[in-house]
């Protein structure tokens, strides 16, 4: 069975960034199961899984805009500490931020006196990403899954 749209893909992966770091990997624990087609993984991981079969075993490189997307420089931000309400703000601290449709994730780079600086940028924002990947198992989705956009049993949701 080929991967296509509404298929439940098991892999396992190993993300490494350009200089041969690992960034992630599934390799120690369960494998990753996802359903394609629904935007459960960037662009570039189902564009590149498309088509593929179990035991397949693929090398990705993928380009930020196909990952996590470009760096901008306006998703860095200068916020006054006042701004947290007294809490205590350090290097690394993150928040949730944005609207109740797009949260997102902001990253304290720096603090001084007054201001704390954050990123809203995703961490692998502007990284071209390297995927080691191998395709364990490939399924039909059943219509629950389907209807929740994720997959269910071993290594993935129980509810
Ligand atoms: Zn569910």
């Amino acid at each position: 069975m080929q991967i296509s749209a509404q298929k439940v893909v098991s892999i396992h992966y190993t993300l490494t960034d350009n200089d041969g770091n690992v960034l992630d990997t599934s390799s120690n624990g369960e494998p990753l199961n996802y359903i394609q087609g629904v935007g459960a993984l960037i662009a570039g991981m189902e564009e590149g899984l498309e088509g593929k079969l179990k035991g397949d075993k693929l090398q990705l490189k993928i380009a930020p805009e196909k990952g996590y997307g470009i760096h901008q420089p306006e998703m860095i931000q200068q916020v006054p500490l006042s701004a947290f309400g007294g809490q205590m703000v350090s290097p690394g601290m993150q928040f949730e931020a944005g609207t109740e449709e797009q949260r997102f994730i902001v990253t304290v780079t720096d603090v001084n006196d007054e201001f704390a600086t954050i990123d809203g940028n995703h961490p692998l924002a502007g990284v071209e990403l390297n995927f080691d990947v191998e395709v364990l198992e490939v399924r039909e989705a059943s219509e629950e899954e389907l209807d929740h956009g994720h997959v269910h049993g071993p290594g993935a949701h129980h509810h």
